[in-house]
């Protein structure tokens, strides 16, 4: 259930209906909007006195949320939320780009990526240091090791870095040394992990799962939010279907669908989506023109020769051009990249 508030009201109003609400045995999440401010109800709303509070000064309009997401949820929070990376900001309007490799391989390896994305206008570096491999004889990642290279990247070129999580015990290490906390389409459902990362401080970019739909996706969301964090990004992946043509099938109607549904910025990874590195152009573009707030992108200087998804990656020069036609792309849909 959530409460809109009159154009005007006054604090005391406010306070009031909070009281009341409270008094019938919820939480209250207050959301002060550009144009509405909005209170929540977050747990059961059943024991509140809708008519009363639909009487009270100040109030608008009371209306019954039915989704189980809250938090995550357009209805208790209108306005986009909007989380800073680098030097852009998912959800601003504005897309980002964060682009690196599938997997750090080598400190010549992430140094070189690194510095080609960022001279091409990319926001944040990616790279797996925690790989979530379905073969355990495939490269693992190189784990803390991994972490420190990224870190090493990020000394030299100010980017900041996403990585992935895969386990409860590498938290305090990621609250540590990793700017935004990647859960993998694998994870999407490990609710210790994502209560985990919901008491950090880091922005958590929160993969769609393999075959997950968009309110299990939400939920998880909202796993993280109700522990604390609000800043979650989501991420398209693709999901499974019966067409084995591209690695996965990019949905990308999951993206205005999304943002319809929830405040939260949601980007697009076309590299693990399509598993062609020839359709990421394509796919990209088409994910700006949905409506994506940005991409999540692989490059790689040897796609040839990655460790990991090499099939899938671009070359840095590949991405060059492709951030020069999303640029163009962007300024005809009226955003700035
Ligand atoms: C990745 O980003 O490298 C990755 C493993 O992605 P996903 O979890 O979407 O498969
Ligand atoms: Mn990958």
């Amino acid at each position: 259930m959530v409460v809109i508030m009159k154009n005007r009201f006054t604090e005391q109003e406010l306070h009031a209906v909070a009281a009341e609400m409270e008094a019938g045995g919820v939480n209250v999440m207050v959301s002060r909007g550009h144009e509405t401010t909005i209170l929540g109800a977050e747990g059961n709303p059943a024991g509140i006195d809708q008519e009363k509070i639909q009487a009270m000064p100040g109030v608008e309009r009371v209306m019954t949320v039915t989704e189980p997401f809250k938090k995550a949820n357009r209805k208790y929070h209108p306005d986009n939320t909007v989380i800073p990376i680098g030097n852009g900001a998912a959800g601003s309007g504005r897309p980002v780009v964060i682009a690196g490799p599938c997997s750090v391989e080598s400190r010549d390896q992430i140094l070189a990526v690194a510095k080609a994305v960022q001279a091409s206008g990319a926001c944040a570096l990616r790279g797996g240091a925690y790989k979530p491999r379905t073969s355990p004889y495939s490269f693992q990642g190189l784990k803390q090791d991994g972490i420190r290279l990224l870190q090493e990247a990020k000394a030299v070129t100010g980017m900041p870095i996403v990585s992935e999580i895969m386990s409860t015990g590498a938290i305090d290490l990621f609250e540590e040394y990793v700017d935004v906390i990647q859960i993998g389409a694998r994870n999407m459902q490990n609710f210790d992990l994502l209560k985990q990362v919901g008491r950090t401080s880091k922005p958590v970019l929160l993969k769609r799962g393999l075959s997950s739909t968009i309110e299990e996706w939400l939920m998880s969301a909202e796993y993280i939010m109700a522990e604390g964090n609000q800043q979650v990004i989501l991420c398209e992946r693709g999901i499974r279907t019966f067409e084995p043509f591209t690695r996965n099938t990019l949905d990308l109607s999951a993206v205005p669908a999304v943002k319809s549904m929830s405040h939260l910025p949601v980007l697009v990874d076309p590299s693990h989506a399509c598993g062609k590195a020839w359709m990421v152009e394509r796919m990209s573009m088409a994910a700006l023109a949905a409506g994506a707030d940005g991409l999540l992108i692989e490059v790689h200087n040897d796609p040839e020769n990655a460790l990991c998804d090499g099939p899938q990656s671009i070359t840095p020069r590949q991405f060059a051009s492709l951030m020069d036609k999303l640029r163009t792309l962007s300024a005809c849909l009226g955003e700035t990249i």
